[in-house]
């Protein structure tokens, strides 16, 4: 298979992420939250993983700057992260279905904010970031690159360890004893072993 290919592969992943996304953005009004912590902090993390992961795999996609970094992997394999990523974005988009409203880009709470705990949410507390890990892990075998594993992998693990404490404290805060307990029966990423 050609390298173009993985390309064109990798370009229509990437569109359907943006497309499963667009309606939640689109609905979203900052105006009805009520909460919104770190707002600065936040809008710079994100816009540092936006150009880390999509600027890296849009040269990817449209120049060959990034080459030197390819590594060897076979097609069955690199087809393999193609699959992966595509259940990377349904289940991101499974998790958007779950939240419904109560999604938003940083760190917001909404007037009457209640407690999701049900579909992905039963067993994880972040699974919108599970499903982003299995997308950039995915889309780093199918593109086969160094610099896309680094970049995405590395700036949403950043976003990770800064954002998800303080994610936990402000819902804790928000919920009380409601969200300790559901801190006690569920994991972070992946779910807890019993
Ligand atoms: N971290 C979550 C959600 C990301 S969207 C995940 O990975 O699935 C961020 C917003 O979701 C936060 O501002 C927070 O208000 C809201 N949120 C996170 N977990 C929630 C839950 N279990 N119930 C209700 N809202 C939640």
């Amino acid at each position: 298979m050609s390298e173009q290919t993985y390309k064109i592969i990798c370009l229509l992943l990437i569109s359907f992420y943006a497309i499963v996304r667009a309606p939640y953005q689109w609905r979203y009004r900052p105006g009805r939250k009520k909460t919104r912590l770190f707002h600065f902090r936040e809008s710079i993390l994100i816009v540092f993983v936006t150009v880390c992961w999509w600027g890296s795999s849009a040269v990817f996609i449209f120049s060959p700057l990034l080459d030197f970094a390819t590594f060897e992997c076979a097609p069955v394999v690199r087809l393999g992260g193609a699959c992966v990523m595509l259940a990377g974005i349904l289940y991101f988009w499974r998790v958007h279905h779950f939240l419904g409203s109560h999604w938003s880009p940083a760190l917001e709470l909404s007037e009457k904010h209640t407690l999701v705990d049900t579909g992905p949410y039963r067993r994880i507390r972040h699974p919108m970031y599970t499903a982003i890990w299995i997308s950039i892990l995915g889309q780093s075998v199918l593109c086969a690159n160094w610099v896309i594993a680094f970049a995405a992998g590395g700036s949403f693990l950043i976003l990770c360890l800064i954002r998800i404490p303080d994610e936990e404290r402000m819902l804790a805060s928000e919920l009380g004893e409601q969200y300790v307990e559901y801190m006690r029966r569920t994991g972070r990423i992946v779910p807890k072993l019993r």
